[in-house]
């Protein structure tokens, strides 16, 4: 059976389904209709596979309304992949170039600007306080989050890590890892980032390349190598870094309480839940307090694959009900380990919950001693 034979398969199961998975679906949430859930995208695609109907323009609203989460594979009992058909049917539609319009600002901003925020690339480190040193332990991908948006997550990670005794070193001229292109279909695009950055940290000296992005993670140690790019070192998020060396870790004390937000990429696309747990553990000196979902059932942020972009107050709405999830617990610390999660909570969190990622919240207990 051929690629395209298994997933026409696979959607045409789906679209019979009594679906198990559409109580998770964020999108269902956000929309409360049948159409922008695992089963409504599976059926427009399964029509369409049998010339029933071609996908017009709200189909295509449809498949770009997915958020690529995977929770729905969670529920699912046959495991059909939702996201990655999604995400192949995003390339079919980039190659007919019916992507919706809203997408083409990231695409082009990459492309001229090595970021999807459409800011100057000579700017990439501009907020970030580091020195440049010959040798280095480790290597630490900024991304374009932590780098433009969310600096405080990539100066806590590399003070946090000299802090531990790690001589870091930044890439001199790191692109976007290609993770918004991916996502959203445009591969050729994506690789051209790619091919780059693999050339740049293959010349660098350091023994691990470590990220705080859970989709850079992600990209450099599964897509890159799909791709038959290989990094010639150990990539590993920053949790799992310091989870290896948690003795160097010192053991802390923060009150109030403490929860944490498995980001998707981490949790789900990677399956990393317990690395961040047992340095949150570990420097706050309290257990985490579980929200009602959580690990390969976390909800998800409602930030991801171009969703925030085409979609912004669903986007919201979606991050606004995963923040009242996490004040259920009663914690004053929403944790998570993903610039991209901590950007969208924080902004719905007001005054509920401090939202910081996990080297912020490392930092914010060290600076208390
Ligand atoms: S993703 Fe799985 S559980 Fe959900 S509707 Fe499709 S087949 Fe059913
Ligand atoms: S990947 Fe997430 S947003 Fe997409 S259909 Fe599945 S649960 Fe819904």
């Amino acid at each position: 059976m051929t690629d395209s034979e298994k997933t026409a398969q696979q959607v045409r199961m789906c679209a019979a389904c009594p679906k198990m998975c559409r109580h998770v679906c964020p999108t269902f949430f956000a929309w409360r209709s049948d159409s922008p859930t695992p089963h409504g995208r599976a059926l427009l695609l399964h029509h369409d596979n049998l010339g029933l109907r071609q996908l017009d323009e709200r189909a295509v609203e449809v498949i770009y309304q997915c958020l690529e989460c995977s929770h729905c594979l969670t529920w699912c009992l046959p495991e059909i992949d939702i996201a990655t058909i999604v995400e192949d049917a995003r390339r079919i539609l980039v190659s007919q170039d019916r992507f919706p319009k809203g997408l083409e600002t990231i695409r082009s901003s990459v492309l001229s600007n090595h970021n999807p925020f459409c800011e100057p690339h000579e700017k990439r480190v501009a907020k970030i306080r580091f020195k440049k040193t010959k040798s280095a332990d480790v290597i630490y991908f900024t991304g374009c989050t932590a780098a433009y948006r969310e600096h405080g997550i990539a100066n806590a990670s590399i003070e946090a890590l000299k802090e531990f005794g790690f001589n870091v070193s930044i890439p001199d001229d790191e692109w976007c890892c290609g993770s918004p292109l991916l996502r959203t279909g445009f591969t050729s695009e994506a690789l051209e980032q790619a091919r780059h950055n693999v050339e740049i940290l293959n010349e660098m000296s350091g023994e691990t390349i470590l990220t705080t992005c859970p989709g850079c993670y992600r990209v450099l140690t599964q897509d890159y190598p799909v791709n038959d790019l290989r990094i010639e070192k150990p990539v590993m998020h920053l949790s799992q870094f310091l989870a290896k060396h948690i003795d160097k870790v010192p053991k802390g004390n923060l009150a109030g309480g403490v929860t944490f937000h498995d980001p998707c990429h981490l949790g789900r696309h990677c399956g990393v839940y317990e690395e961040p747990r047992l340095v949150i553990e570990r420097i706050t000196g309290e257990s985490v307090k579980e929200m009602e979902r959580s690990r390969d059932n976390a909800m998800c942020c409602g930030n991801g694959a171009g969703f925030r972009t085409l979609f912004s107050s669903q986007a919201k709405k979606i991050g606004g009900e995963r923040v009242r999830q996490a004040a259920l617990t009663g914690s004053r610390y929403l944790i998570t380990a993903c610039p991209f999660c901590r950007n969208l909570l924080a902004s719905e969190a007001g005054e509920t919950l401090e939202v910081l990622d996990l080297p912020e919240l490392v930092m914010t207990v060290l600076r208390k001693r």
